[in-house]
């Protein structure tokens, strides 16, 4: 088997010594050429090339980008928009941030090229509060596209306009849902709204057509254009085509950014390979994995999954799959009974608390339900309080089955995703490790009892 590596086409530069974020800098690097071929082709063309590549949208659900597009009603007359969802909060995902630090320039490409092939005249990039920073690279790297042409008015001589916005979050992580940034970039608060009726690419930013798209996808369409859709269809494997950013974190050597070929890679290469994380710390051992942010349900060391694999015969059948023979993509990751999301990893060896672990997780969710519905506005906090019990020495043995049943009463009864994003860790946690949790609560129930006498 060769030795797996990374491949990069979003960070191809990035790391580059002298690679710097400013417009000459990517132009010396074939910045704009992608664009400049764009605009002479037929805006449908386009929109046939993200379809055909199979690109799924990197930031979290893996919704075939070019599907979406293709929803968007045309018909209604009304202007379309396109946001570029930068509100990235999902803890442990850390990838927008760097392209936006590092490369503006390749995202402002990637939005304009679908901005035209979508016939968007404005475009915003709501942009996480916490990463200021961000923001006024951003703004200033507009400024130098505008300034050559690239967004504004009749760009490259073509008639066809268009501008670029930069809007500010306040620092809720549920803005992240497209529409909940909908709400708050119409200046009100970010409640999720009901879908149906308002798909956002029928009835989106003030009510009209919207594509939310997220910024490492955006990337992508421009390398999607570049290479032509058969080519990038290359990459990876079928139905999980094209490379993908993993933001590698927790137990890990060396954690950081990775580009590969997505499902060329499996989670114990991602994790031990010295190409990747580079194993876990000296001594210790692999307790579990969170393999798509924090909302993803845990694996546990040692687990195996029944995935559907072509045999020898050409045939599909169910396979043991062992978890570190996973390999990370969309469709294998929801066989095992979770998902790659937002393409965070965070690893967790034998020296953690997995009751500790869940109750950080749980109290940030608790803060950031918007409070509309009230299985997640409660039942979130009753969890975090929970949880806090265990964590602070009054558990209760009883408290693993409590914890269960609120989840289960959350998930699939609220507006929004983030139910199953608040319910998913706590069962699948709870689940997983029920021993650890129950002897808390019983050892805290025996402090009690003794403390009695
Ligand atoms: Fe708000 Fe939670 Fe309901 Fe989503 S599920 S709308 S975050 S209360």
């Amino acid at each position: 088997m060769p030795a797996p590596v990374q491949r990069r086409l979003i960070l191809e530069h990035i790391d580059e010594p002298g690679y710097t974020n400013d417009l000459a800098c990517y132009q010396r690097h074939g910045g704009y050429a992608v664009l400049r071929q764009a605009v002479t082709r037929k805006p449908e063309e386009l929109i046939d090339e993200v379809k055909k590549s199979g690109l799924r949208g990197r930031g979290g659900a893996g919704f075939p980008c070019g599907v979406k597009w293709s929803l968007v009603d045309r018909k209604s007359g009304k202007p379309i928009y396109l946001i570029v969802n930068a509100d990235e909060s999902e803890p442990g995902t850390f990838k927008d941030r760097y392209i936006i630090h590092q490369d503006p320039h390749q995202l402002i490409e990637g939005i304009m090229i679908s901005c035209f092939a979508n016939n968007v005249k404005q475009a915003y990039i709501y942009i996480r509060g916490e990463m200021p920073h961000g923001a006024r690279i951003l703004e200033k790297a507009i400024a130098e596209a505008r300034a050559a042409n690239f967004v504004g008015p009749n760009i490259l001589g073509t008639g066809y306009s268009c501008e670029i916005y930069v809007h500010r979050g306040a620092g809720a992580y549920i803005c992240g849902e497209e529409t909940g940034l909908i709400e708050s970039l119409e200046g009100k608060r970010p409640y999720p709204r009901i879908k149906p009726p308002y798909f956002p690419a029928v009835l989106g930013l003030y009510q009209c057509p919207t594509i939310v798209n997220n910024v490492e996808t955006l990337c992508h369409v421009k390398h999607i254009v570049n290479l032509g859709a058969a080519e990038y269809a290359k990459l990876g494997t079928p139905n999980n085509t094209g490379t993908r950013i993993v933001s590698l974190s927790g137990d890990v050597k060396r954690p950081g950014y990775f580009e590969i070929e997505v499902g060329k890679v499996t989670l114990g290469e991602l994790i031990n390979d010295p190409a990747f994380g580079g194993g876990l710390r000296d001594g210790r051992k692999l307790k579990a994995i969170i393999p798509g942010g924090s909302s993803s349900k845990i694996l546990k060391a040692g687990e195996t999954f029944k995935l559907n694999r072509k045999g020898a015969d050409g045939q599909m059948a169910k396979v043991d799959v062992p978890l570190l023979d996973l390999p990370y993509d969309f469709d294998s990751l929801m066989g095992a009974g979770t998902m790659s999301g937002s393409g965070a990893i965070i690893v967790l060896d034998d020296t953690r608390d997995i009751v500790e672990a869940l109750a950080n997780l749980a109290e940030f969710y608790a803060h950031e339900s918007c409070g509309q519905c009230t299985p997640c506005r409660e039942g979130s906090l009753w969890m975090s309080k929970a949880l806090h019990r265990l964590t602070h020495g009054h558990g209760r043995k009883a408290d693993a089955d409590y914890l269960l049943h609120i989840a289960q009463n959350i998930q699939g009864r609220t507006i929004c995703a983030f139910g199953e994003a608040c319910a998913w860790p706590v069962l699948s946690y709870v689940k997983k490790f029920k021993d650890d949790f129950e002897a808390k609560g019983a050892a805290d129930e025996a402090k009690a009892a003794a403390a009695k006498h």
